[in-house]
């Protein structure tokens, strides 16, 4: 009974390790790792892209034993202490929906973007705006960003075309 055991492992000499054997040939021996070693593995292994524990299980688990997805879970809870990845968490995150809106007629929905352009009679900013509909652009030249300015625009081509459904923005990210 031992021995059907022990016909699962060898031991390396050159590399002074335990590994089990593979079972076929598309999978590697994989070492055999004491407790130490695999929280130096998980650790190592999130230094290289601060990946969860979920990414590290999948990285290791063909090459080393054993290795069950719970175990690492809890040893990266454990062990894992980054800096970065903790204040990377605080950050609070902004809600986006990753549904596409659809246009399905003229006017359900508008994008409006602000581009910096070099200032010219006191003009600084194109307010671009487009239909998605039908890909109608429209927009003219502002002096400013401001919400004020803006709104003049975007009110004088409601009084022209209507008002849409959607006015979608990119929040304010230009430059
Ligand atoms: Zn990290």
């Amino acid at each position: 009974m031992v021995r059907k055991y022990l016909e699962n492992y060898f031991y390396d000499l050159t590399s002074n390790h335990l590994y089990k054997k593979s079972v076929d040939l598309a999978t590697p021996h994989r070492k055999c790792l004491l407790k130490e070693d695999l929280i130096n593995l998980v650790k190592k292994n999130h230094a290289l892209d601060h990946r969860k524990s979920h990414s590290i299980y999948e990285s290791i688990r063909r090459f080393v034993f054993p290795v069950v997805r719970e175990n690492v879970k809890l040893l990266f809870d454990l062990y894992v202490d980054c800096d970065q990845c903790k204040s990377a968490i605080s950050l609070p995150k902004t809600e986006r929906t990753r549904r596409p809106i659809p246009a399905t007629y003229p006017n359900s929905r508008w994008q409006i973007d602000l581009k910096k352009m070099p200032p010219h009679k006191g003009f600084q900013y194109i307010c671009n705006i487009v239909d998605c509909f039908s890909r109608f652009a429209f927009g003219q030249a502002c002096k400013t960003k401001s919400a004020t300015e803006i709104s003049k625009v975007v009110l004088s081509y409601i009084y022209l075309y209507g008002a849409p459904r959607i006015l979608q923005s990119d929040n304010g990210k230009e430059s």
